[in-house]
């Protein structure tokens, strides 16, 4: 068949070039250890940042909420699948962004991904000539998300922020919406945000950030990148994943009450999908309660410590290390090929390290992407510093 020809060769040329993906299938919950394949191995690549994923607390209130709501929600949020216990998540989300914004509302959604397609579409549907202004940078999930709104989109490069006010000067659309990661998933630096606020409050612009990898793990409450940098405005449309250090799964979007009302009414990736179990919206209450109490406290500082370790220990000869303060710690190595070889590299020795190529990150800065949880002790952390150290000695 001439089809399936055609997708043969496409994957043999992914291959050719090193591209090719492949999944393994884990056989133990999410954690610092992992069982894979018959082996156990100690993994620095999941986003549970403050080792929550597999809490006790956590999964008791799962069972909870299916006892109470049972599993499927049956339909969209705006059919018959809004249920209290999603109500009640959204009512307890605005207490921790809500002061950042003005007249502070949230929307519940089932994954980051839809809610960023969502925002992206809802704030632009209604005006024909708005313009998106992306950071080069940013999450697949936004680029996708500019791409369906079919809105004029113009990249700015890195943390540019000439570059960027010199869009916006230019540019005469009545609706203006620039779009950042708050922490840059690859990199794991943090977008200027301050100063990426002032820009967008003098050019009557939205400021959409993604803090995928902030929310819960950045803040003294874990209230993500807004508390960190104690920012408030009105421009402000903040989205948050609830998969990565609140460990359980979904997102939100927090902005005024009216923008949440237009996404209520225009956003198709919310209308036209079917709620998350309300069982799932149950159990986050009990991950955002641990999140500001004194556990997600404790959880955040040893997770600063291990990324200090990491910091202090790690002398890499050939490859370079990205200013991360983050628990994303990249080593860019920048060939595919090497990078694999590391990787597996590592993965014989019974550690997991993400490697990661194009097209996730620019061609030539391919990277192993090390990432830490509260839930790996300091001796983990250390017998990674040491595979890679020895690593970056040998020539490959
Ligand atoms: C993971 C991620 C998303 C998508 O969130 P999901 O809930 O996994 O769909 C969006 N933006 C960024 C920056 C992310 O890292």
């Amino acid at each position: 068949m001439e089809l399936l020809n055609q997708l043969k060769q496409q994957l043999q040329t992914l291959d050719d070039q090193q591209l090719i993906r492949k999944r393994r299938t884990v056989d133990s919950p999410c954690g610092p250890r992992v069982r894979v394949e018959g082996r156990e191995l100690l993994a620095f690549c999941s986003n549970d940042y403050l080792g929550l994923a597999n809490h006790r607390k956590i999964k008791l209130a799962l069972q909870e909420g299916a006892a109470i709501y049972g599993v499927g929600s049956g339909a969209s949020h705006l059919i018959s699948g809004h249920i209290r216990a999603h109500a009640m998540l959204e009512e307890r989300l605005v207490q921790f962004v809500g002061d950042h914004l003005e007249a502070p509302r949230t929307i519940s959604f089932c994954t980051g991904y839809m809610a960023n397609l969502a925002v992206i579409t809802g704030l632009t549907a209604g005006d024909k000539q708005a313009e998106i202004f992306s950071e080069e940078l940013n999450h697949a999930s936004l680029i996708d998300g500019a791409r369906l709104s079919r809105a004029k989109t113009q990249v700015y490069p890195h943390a540019d922020l000439p570059a960027l006010e010199a869009l916006l000067k230019a540019s005469k659309a009545a609706t203006k919406v620039v779009v950042t990661d708050s922490v840059f998933s690859m990199d794991g630096n943090l977008a200027p945000l301050p100063q990426l606020l002032a820009l967008c409050e003098q050019h009557d612009a939205w400021l959409v950030v993604d803090d995928a990898h902030g929310f819960g793990a950045l803040g003294a409450q874990g209230h993500g990148v807004l508390e960190h940098f104690n920012l408030r405005s009105p421009n402000l449309v903040y989205m948050g994943t609830l998969g990565k250090a609140a460990g359980v799964g979904g997102a939100f979007v927090a902005a005024h009450e009216t923008v949440i009302e237009t996404l209520i009414q225009k956003a198709r990736p919310y209308i036209f999908t079917t709620a998350t179990p309300p069982a799932l919206a149950h159990a986050l209450l009990t991950s955002l309660d641990l999140l500001e109490g004194d556990e997600g406290i404790a959880r955040r500082a040893s997770l600063q410590a291990l990324v200090a370790q990491l910091d202090e220990g790690l002398r890499l000869e050939r490859w370079q290390r990205l200013p991360s303060k983050t628990a994303i710690q990249p080593i860019l190595i920048g060939d595919n090929a090497e990078t694999m070889r590391a990787g597996a590299a590592l993965y014989e020795q019974g550690l997991w390290v993400g490697a990661i190529r194009p097209p996730t990150v620019a061609p030539g800065t391919a990277r192993l992407r090390v990432t830490l949880s509260a839930g790996h002790t300091r001796q983990e952390v250390a017998t990674l510093i040491t595979a890679l150290n020895a690593l970056a000695l040998e020539r490959t």
